[in-house]
């Protein structure tokens, strides 16, 4: 499929299945699992390729995914159907027949697969999990302990995790049902729709993901991948965000002309337009380059860190510019100010970027 048309097959289906249903769904907490196969039908999950086929990551054909996902307003809709390449990349790199089963099971959008790695004592600092894994007489693994804040982490068929095996910090595969793990719903501030668990393992069974000690160089590879999705996704949210903010201006009559006539208010939406296209420009130099000369940690780092700052500016001020219409629960532009605050968050936070940025300096 040409990149064009998979940018309409996705806005389409944002449109028709996404769109009208996202109240409901951040109503009752969750949206429906079989959206993933929905999606798969029309190849959105494969970036509009064959699933069955010899499926590869394509950053272009990503962006694409994660811009018209973003578009709906809800970025929990983004983590649901394009976070999936992250962690198959981790067995693109390890272990060549698992990824062939699981991309063609979670492409197909017959299962799904998620990453686990935080703890409550360890979300930054990942030297500190406690989560240990241990290997019975014919090497078999099982997994005890605890993960927190896992998107899908209730209902996914695969996890993605790390633990400690022999003190050496090692990826597993967790195969969910039957298998030992009790799950609790953390109802969090943004991103709602999608429900977010705390889990427990009791000796679930797993299968190693790579060699013990490993993990470390297998997630610096792929949070790479994370940070830049991240970072597409909230330069997608803020110039949402400012278009309907923009078009309320011209739209909202104060003192018998558009609130757009107000220089202040003009000056600010060019303010916010600038910030976004910076950004924008920035991570498409980035996109660029990474296909001549490979991912840079810096260069993520810095792009993660700006469209989070620009979003979460440019989100509180459309709210701003909305008035009291702009905190109505569930209207685009209190629905990405909520949303917006996660960001800084998830996929290495703020500061890490920074320490990141800073000892590239
Ligand atoms: C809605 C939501 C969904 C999530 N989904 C997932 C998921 O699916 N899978 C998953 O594994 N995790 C997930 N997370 C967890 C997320 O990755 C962590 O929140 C993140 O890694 C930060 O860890 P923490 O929350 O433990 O904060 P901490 O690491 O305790 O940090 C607390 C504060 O200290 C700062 N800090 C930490 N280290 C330093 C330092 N060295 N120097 C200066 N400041 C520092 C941090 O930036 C932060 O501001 C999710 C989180 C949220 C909120």
């Amino acid at each position: 499929m040409e990149l064009e048309d998979f940018r309409n097959r996705v806005a389409g289906f944002v449109d028709e299945v996404i769109r009208p249903n996202l109240a409901g769904w951040e109503a009752s907490g969750e949206y429906p699992l079989e959206l993933h196969a929905l999606a798969a039908e029309q190849h959105i999950l494969s970036l509009g390729q064959d699933p069955k086929g010899d499926f590869s990551d394509d950053i272009p054909r990503r962006k694409i995914l994660i811009e018209e996902l973003t578009r709906s307003g809800s970025q929990a809709m983004v983590m649901a159907l394009a976070s999936h390449f992250v962690s198959l990349s981790a067995f693109e790199q390890t272990m060549p027949d698992t990824y062939k089963k699981l991309s063609a099971q979670v492409l197909s959008g017959e299962k799904t697969l998620v990453l686990a790695l935080t703890e409550p004592q360890a979300g930054s600092d990942l030297r500190n999990l406690r989560c240990v894994a241990e290997a019975d007489e014919s090497g078999a693994y099982t997994l005890s302990g605890e993960k927190s804040f896992i998107c899908n982490g209730n209902r996914a068929d695969y996890i993605l995790t790390a633990a400690l095996l022999e003190d050496k910090l090692t990826l597993f595969l967790v195969e969910t049902r039957g298998n030992n793990i009790e799950s609790q719903p953390i109802p969090c501030l943004g991103w709602q729709g999608l429900p977010v668990s705390y889990l427990r393992f009791n000796q679930a069974g797993a299968v190693r993901v790579g060699e013990p000690g490993k993990a470390g160089r297998i997630l610096q590879k792929i949070l790479l991948q994370e940070r830049l999705n991240l970072a597409v996704m909230a330069n997608t949210s803020a110039a949402v965000s400012f278009e309907a903010a923009l078009d309320y201006s011209k739209e909202r009559q104060i003192q018998g002309k558009p609130l757009f006539e107000q220089q202040t208010i003009r000056h600010r939406l060019a303010d916010m337009h600038g910030k976004i296209e910076l950004c924008r420009a920035y991570i498409n130099q980035y996109i660029a380059r990474v296909a001549q000369s490979g991912p840079d940690v810096k260069e993520v780092a810095i792009a993660k860190n700006q469209a989070v700052a620009v979003l979460e500016e440019v989100a509180s001020q459309a709210v701003q510019i909305h008035g009291a219409s702009g905190c109505v629960a569930g209207s685009l532009v209190e629905r990405i100010y909520r949303d917006a605050r996660l960001l800084g968050l998830g996929g290495g936070s703020t500061e890490i970027m920074n320490e990141m940025i800073s000892r590239a300096l």
